[in-house]
């Protein structure tokens, strides 16, 4: 029976970590880390997530500002707002919540933050600099789960790793980021046969948004598994990518879905922010 990598504990440990920092740059630089996040027009899940952010970066004791324009506003018009804060000394992460209207390039506005104030380590410079293992900022979900297996003990030298979903934002630089900590890495799509790649795998991180696709049987006994997933159910039930109850069975950690990955990404946001401030990278 597997223990429970509990999500919520690591993400108040990172958070409480990051405000003893703040505190720290405070007392020996004067410097207070400044977040703002640009949430364009109404979406409701953007706004949970916006406040949730928001919230924990008062609590850390950065400065936090929200840009808000409507959903009407241009391309041009975000591109400025970016500019502005790319030059503004106070502001040291700019974060734009996705996903922006249909007619903004999310990609060119991406872009046109600052690398060194990309906290959500999506801009190419950033990707780039992680595909090339050189120091950047990292996708702080990813980021979120590599904290998540050294909590659990794991460490990946060595390790055979299946990341199941190869997106940007999650599968992708999750498995260079196994690769940089010297795990034996295979990344599955569509068309890779899920069930004979997990049975190898040491550790399994599912991030496909496919309610319980990895099933409990395939699972190798004793691996670690980090489920990404977050599926929301006819009921309002948040679901992962993995048939929990099999899997624990099988596996030695796994996260829960909700209270696993999903607590860690804002607080690698803040790690980031601060990363950004205090100029780690
Ligand atoms: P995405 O951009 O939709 O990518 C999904 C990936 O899964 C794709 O690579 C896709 O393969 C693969 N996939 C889909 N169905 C599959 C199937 N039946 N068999 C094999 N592979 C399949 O999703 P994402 O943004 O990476 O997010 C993945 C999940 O993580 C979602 O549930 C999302 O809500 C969650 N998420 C959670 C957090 C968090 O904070 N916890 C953050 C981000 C995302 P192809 O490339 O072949 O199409």
């Amino acid at each position: 029976m597997a223990q429970l990598i509990d999500g919520k504990a690591v993400a108040a440990r990172v958070r409480a970590e990051v405000k003893a920092d703040v505190e720290i740059l405070k007392a020996e630089r004067g410097l207070v880390p400044g977040l703002t996040v640009v949430r364009v027009g109404e979406d409701p899940a953007s706004k949970i997530y916006v406040n949730g952010k928001k919230k924990a970066a008062e609590e850390v004791g950065f400065n936090s500002w929200e840009e808000h324009p409507d959903a009407s506003i241009s391309e041009a018009e975000l591109l400025a707002i970016v500019h502005r804060l790319n030059e503004d000394p106070a502001v040291h992460g700019i974060l734009v919540q996705l996903p922006l209207p249909k007619h903004i390039d999310a990609e060119r506005i991406i872009s046109a933050v600052k690398p060194e104030k990309d906290v959500d380590g999506f801009h190419p410079m950033n990707a780039g600099k992680l595909s090339l293992g050189k120091p950047g900022l990292r996708p702080c979900t990813p980021f979120g789960v590599m904290r998540l297996l050294k909590e659990a003990g794991c460490d990946p030298s060595g390790k055979r790793a299946v990341v199941v979903g190869r997106s940007n934002i999650v599968g992708k630089p999750m498995a260079l980021m196994l690769l940089a900590a010297d795990a034996t890495v295979t990344v599955c799509h569509r068309k890779s046969n899920l069930a004979a790649e997990v049975a190898n795998a040491d550790i399994v991180v599912a991030a496909v948004g496919v309610p319980e696709l990895i099933k409990g049987e395939w699972i190798k006994p004793g691996a670690v598994v980090i489920d990404v997933g977050m599926n929301r159910m006819a009921d309002g039930k948040l679901k992962g990518d993995v048939e929990f109850e099999k899997a624990k069975e099988r596996a030695s950690f796994i996260t829960p879905v909700p209270g696993g990955v999903g607590p860690m990404t804002i607080a690698m946001l803040m790690r980031n922010t601060l990363i950004a401030a205090s100029g780690g990278i």
